[in-house]
């Protein structure tokens, strides 16, 4: 915002909360490799992008309707997604439409959990650093922000978890798992001894996976852990795995009775009919979309490798980016890789970076890039 709109914004009578606050705004550079907000780098596939003209060419001839409330098409094709995610994994695959809520992006649906669940006089303990619009959703439901605490190398123990929500009694907890921006899942050992904590305050345990597709073998969804659980939610997106950012569709699996209270919050027919005839054309192509998942953590697990051999700190990924320290100055090197036509993030941690793993090509010309940086800053 320039200064004189800022100085006219304070002139009008806004919520005392919300009065010297920045809005989120990660850049939107274009530059050769936009490798700074996770997307998926690779254009959505001809065929999924003719599928999706026809589903919203059939969906156009009725826009003088209000859209479908329940979305009942969407529900039913995300529950299959998801059961064929947790059969993946040799869980029993009871998902249906009515465990299933959707909305514009998982940035909707946490605001309609925050809505629901917390609140004027309600609390939200998320651990950062973790995703930064987790304390926006609390200010914008008028709820209290509790930042909890990690471990020095960011991770979190099922008994630390525990600990805090126990002396925090929040009214709903955020596990970002993988967690944005350090990478790593959490173990379902930790989520059920949240949810276990949990129970003894009411509070409603959200575990966002924004990433789970890019999970490593061996990583559990919290999706297995649901039955008979049912103040937890799994919060999922189309933004990441199924190169749908721009389609804005998040979602949330959780036992029916949750799905009802989104009900009582969300705004009539918060879901458009183009929305939702996009999001169901790119789940009739999930299995294309996923062959890109592939490609993208085999470059994932290729930017771990060579940042170690460069003598940098990886953490280990369950995303489809990769956050590193070891870096003398983590501002220089980001600017170095700007100035190459590469735009990666900085998360505001001393020595740190985060990159999004895209093409091989984008790979090859960061991992150049950085290494002309080390070479430079070390000779
Ligand atoms: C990218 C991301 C999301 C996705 O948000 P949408 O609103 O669905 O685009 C959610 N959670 C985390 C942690 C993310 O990094």
């Amino acid at each position: 915002m320039t200064s004189s709109r800022s100085r006219n914004l304070s002139r009008l009578p806004l919520r005392e909360e919300l009065q010297g606050q920045e809005p989120y705004g990660a850049p939107q550079l274009s530059v050769k490799a936009m490798l700074n907000v996770n997307e998926t780098t690779y254009d959505v596939p001809a065929d999924v992008v003719d599928a999706i003209g026809k589903e919203v060419r059939a969906a156009a001839a009725h826009l003088n309707r209000y859209p479908d409330r329940e979305f009942s098409v969407l529900r039913d094709k995300l529950a299959e997604y998801l059961n064929r995610d947790l059969a993946s994994e040799a869980q029993p695959a009871e998902l249906t439409a009515e465990h299933i809520w959707a909305a514009n992006g998982s940035n909707e649906i946490m605001q309609h959990i925050l809505q629901a669940f917390a609140g004027p006089g309600r609390s939200v303990l998320a651990f950062p650093p973790t995703y930064s619009m987790y304390p926006l959703y609390a200010r914008g439901t008028y709820s209290e922000y509790i930042a909890g605490t990690r471990a020095a190398d960011f991770t979190q123990t099922p008994e630390d978890v525990a600990a805090q929500i126990r002396e925090h009694r929040p009214n709903v907890v955020i596990l970002c798992s993988p967690n944005n921006p350090t990478g790593t899942a959490l173990s379902l050992e930790t989520v059920e001894a949240a949810y276990a904590a949990a129970e003894e305050s009411e509070t409603m345990v959200v575990v966002d996976e924004a990433y789970g597709e890019f999970r490593q073998s061996g990583t559990g969804s919290a999706l297995a852990l649901l039955p008979g659980r049912e103040k937890l939610i799994v919060s999922r997106t189309m933004s990441k795995a199924f190169a749908l950012a721009g389609g804005r569709l998040g979602y949330l699996a959780a036992a029916p009775e949750v799905t009802d209270a989104m009900r009582l919050v969300r705004l009539p027919y918060h879901l458009s009919a183009v929305t939702q005839a996009t999001a169901v054309a790119a789940l009739d192509h999930s299995a294309t979309l996923m062959a890109n998942v592939e490609r993208i953590k085999e470059q994932r697990d290729r930017i771990v490798g060579s940042l170690e051999q460069m003598g940098l700190h990886p953490a280990p990924s369950d995303a489809n980016f990769v956050f590193f320290g070891g870096l003398a100055d983590e501002k220089a090197a980001w600017q170095h890789l700007l100035d190459d036509g590469i735009l990666i993030r900085d998360v505001g941690i001393p020595g740190h970076l985060r990159v999004t793993a895209g093409t091989a090509e984008e790979t090859s010309d960061f991992l150049a890039s950085l290494q002309r940086f080390i070479t430079s800053t070390t000779a």
